[in-house]
């Protein structure tokens, strides 16, 4: 069959397909550089290539190609918890800083063979994450393609900026959700978030609500002098993840963004917050760090039938719990796994930084799953998570009229344990981003005029550059 006119083709000898779980062996792909899509994938005959390739041709066969990869967890606004502490992050950084660094962070994660972000709130930024979206949409820099939740919704007194200094002397800080209450207030509070341009409602099931009560030894660790003196030493008791929204107003969370067409997140650090999330009907659940409730297994078993995907966000578990906690998610995930829960990769990425968001499938590997499903969890399953078709596109896996993400690794995943690290070709919707290891011209800059154009003040300019307003 010929090839349509203007199109190219990306030639593969070993490629992993998520949507049949499969390695395959020498595939090509056709991609339409108009639409940005993948218009025919093809099987041939053997790993030769016709001599000589079209000049405009990719041939990947020295590599491993995969979909482009999706983290479905991430806050493209912050940066290492371990660089700076998010709430002074959200506190003192200025819009201009967090919109220059989120630039940064969104050409490392491209550059990292990630194609799509669930972006999971801006952390007191409004919906400054929408705008971030529609300048990389409109080709104005390089980054991920973005489906964004701008704020999340928190119940009153619960996901704020805490100060010690309430009087404030006038002192403001920035809110860090949208608070809402109530069947009513909550559904308003979603009509506000599709109104402010997001592509995910995400939703605060439960938080350490209780920071603040003790508030300097235990959570930022202030010096000597600033102590409080005898702090409550049960660690879960201080300050447990609670509950922020009552059943009914879960329900209503979820049953307003079905009406918008929008998929939901819901936050959770504890198992019983999850559970009643996974039954208002939820997307996907972020999290779950901790079962005091014992409700882990009735959690699965809900999550399982209603289809519900858990997003663990393994990654941020590795660097912000403790080891026993951090022991505990890797064992929850591989028994999640075993259970048949649906598992989407996303690292929380941001509280450590963007480019290293393969850590998530990587600790997936290290808890017992099969690196396949690792993958599955880093693409089409990433795809789910954002929607499935309600997103608007197709991607993470290979097939006709998905967007053309295609990445390739220098080794086999199945043999190096950091083969994800190895991303050395990159392309989002038909175009490439990095090749050889090395990124491609990014971002066109302006370009001077034909030589033979008359540029002089002597008025014969044909583009007046050089006209004084009178
Ligand atoms: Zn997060």
């Amino acid at each position: 069959m010929a090839r349509k006119p203007g199109s190219f083709a990306v030639h593969t000898a070993l490629l992993f397909d998520p949507k049949q779980k499969a390695w395959l062996r020498n595939v090509s792909i056709e991609i339409n550089p108009t639409t940005g899509a993948i218009a025919r994938v093809v099987t041939r005959s053997s790993p030769d290539l016709p001599s000589p390739l079209p000049p405009q041709d990719i041939d990947l066969r020295n590599k491993v190609v995969l979909p482009g990869f999706v983290d479905s967890h991430t806050h493209i606004f912050l940066h290492a918890y371990a660089e700076r502490p998010a709430t002074q992050q959200m506190r003192d950084q200025s819009l201009v800083e967090r919109t220059v660094r989120a630039a940064n962070h969104a050409r490392a994660a491209l550059l990292a063979g990630y194609t799509t972000y669930r972006d999971l709130g801006t952390e007191a930024l409004g919906n400054a994450d929408a705008n971030l979206r529609d300048c990389i949409n409109r080709g104005l820099i390089p980054g991920p393609r973005l489906f964004v939740a701008t704020e999340a919704l928190a119940s009153s007194g619960s996901y704020e900026i805490r100060v010690e200094n309430k009087v404030g002397l006038g002192l403001t800080v920035p809110r860090a959700a949208d608070a809402c209450d109530g069947v009513s207030g909550v559904r308003a509070a979603v009509r506000r978030r599709v109104g402010d341009g997001a592509d995910v409602i995400k939703f605060y099931a439960d938080y350490r609500r209780k920071v603040m009560r003790w508030p300097n030894d235990i959570e930022s660790g202030d010096g000597p002098g600033n102590r409080i003196l005898f702090p409550p030493d049960n660690k879960k008791a201080r300050n447990p993840a609670v509950p922020l929204f009552s059943q009914e107003e879960m329900n209503a969370i979820v049953g307003e963004a079905a009406l918008a067409q929008l998929p939901v997140a819901a936050h959770a650090g504890e198992t019983r917050a999850a559970l009643m999330a996974s039954m208002a009907g939820v997307n996907t659940i972020e999290h779950i760090f901790e079962d005091t409730g014992g409700l882990l297994d009735r959690l699965f078993e809900e999550m399982k039938e209603r289809g519900t995907v858990w997003v663990p966000t393994l990654a941020t578990a590795e660097i912000a719990t403790t080891d026993e906690i951090y022991r505990w998610c890797k064992a929850a995930v591989k028994k999640a796994h075993d259970q048949g829960v649906l598992l989407a990769a996303g690292g929380d990425t941001g509280t450590f930084n963007h480019g290293l968001n393969a850590r998530e499938m990587e600790i997936m590997v290290e808890s017992g799953i099969p690196v396949e499903d690792a993958l599955v969890a880093g693409t089409i399953r990433g795809w789910a998570a954002c929607g499935k078709d309600q997103c608007g596109f197709r991607f993470g896996w290979f097939e006709e009229g998905n967007r053309a993400d295609i990445i390739a690794l220098d080794t086999d995943p199945r043999e190096d344990a950091r083969a994800l690290r190895r991303v050395s070709f990159v392309m989002k919707d038909g175009r490439v981003w990095k090749r050889d290891g090395m990124p491609v011209d990014m971002i066109s800059v302006p370009q001077w005029p034909a030589e033979e154009e008359d540029l002089s003040r002597d008025g014969s300019s044909s583009q007046g550059w050089f006209e004084v307003p009178s």
